[in-house]
């Protein structure tokens, strides 16, 4: 049996149900019913990989939910949902995310068309509009037995991670990890290479992981964006960041000795 998903957002906090005293799970279906006329909005619809579909809705909620469900941010709903509920709960937040924000022209301000799953169009002057994805390059840099670990000013709590950015205009993803490191530490790299991706749908991104080598330089870093930047070796390691990100995915292949 093809499961049917419900993810229906308030603001950026989805709502999920308490299954048990411990459980949190997605609406089921007659929940998600139960909950149809709070909805604002597009309903979309998208069809999973594994068979089976999914519904994303934005629903205004006036006072409180109903007995039952809980509100939770998607990052923090990892801990508790299947890992592929949590991978399409981050695709069905960028379609309503993508929603709400082109519902006018940005060329010549026209209210636009929905017309597909995931293409809107401006009935004045043609303008077409699809889901935006950020690109942005992560890097686990390798000195001898020792890697590279930072802290970002903007990380949320005490955690250390890893050398990331946005891709720039015309650049290719490994010049956007060369430059990333360079400019946030001042360290020159070699020996680029791909590990993995990952969508990262706070709001729309898409990770892309990378390893690389240290060449030369002195760590000097840029302020306005990390407070630290060291080599940690394996057995003296700082908090690490959260098992859902690629971050953690790199340390912990370089942990195991994975990385060649
Ligand atoms: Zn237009």
């Amino acid at each position: 049996m093809h499961d049917t998903l419900w993810f229906l957002f308030h603001n950026d906090k989805l709502i999920l149900c308490q299954a048990s005293e411990e459980r949190l799970a997605l609406p089921s279906v007659q929940q998600a019913e139960m909950l149809k006329s709070l909805v604002v909005g597009t309903i979309h619809r998208f069809a999973l990989l594994e068979g089976g579909e999914a519904y994303a809705a934005a629903v205004q909620l006036d006072n409180t939910l109903p007995e039952g469900f809980v509100l939770m941010g998607l990052r923090d709903a990892y801990d508790y949902l299947p890992y592929l509920h949590y991978k399409y709960g981050g695709r069905a937040y960028e379609l309503l995310y993508w929603d709400s924000h082109t519902r006018f022209c940005p060329v010549c301000g026209s209210p636009t068309q929905h017309l597909e799953a995931i293409m809107k169009k401006c009935p004045s002057c043609k303008h077409e509009l699809y889901p935006p994805i950020a690109t942005a390059t992560i890097v686990l840099v390798r000195r001898g037995d020792e890697a590279l670990l930072v802290r970002a000013r903007n990380f949320r709590g005490s955690h250390y991670g890893l050398v990331a950015g946005f891709l720039e205009p015309g650049e290719t993803l490994e010049e956007c990890v060369a430059r990333e490191v360079m400019e946030e530490t001042g360290l020159r790299i070699c020996n680029i290479r791909y590990f993995g991706n990952q969508p990262w749908p706070y709001p729309c991104g898409l990770m892309i992981g990378f390893t690389a080598d240290y060449e030369s330089g002195e760590i000097a870093i840029q302020a306005e964006e990390l407070s630290t930047a060291a080599f940690f070796r394996r057995d003296n390691l700082p908090e690490l960041p959260r098992k859902l990100s690629i971050a953690r995915q790199l340390i912990e292949a370089w942990k195991r000795g994975d990385i060649a």
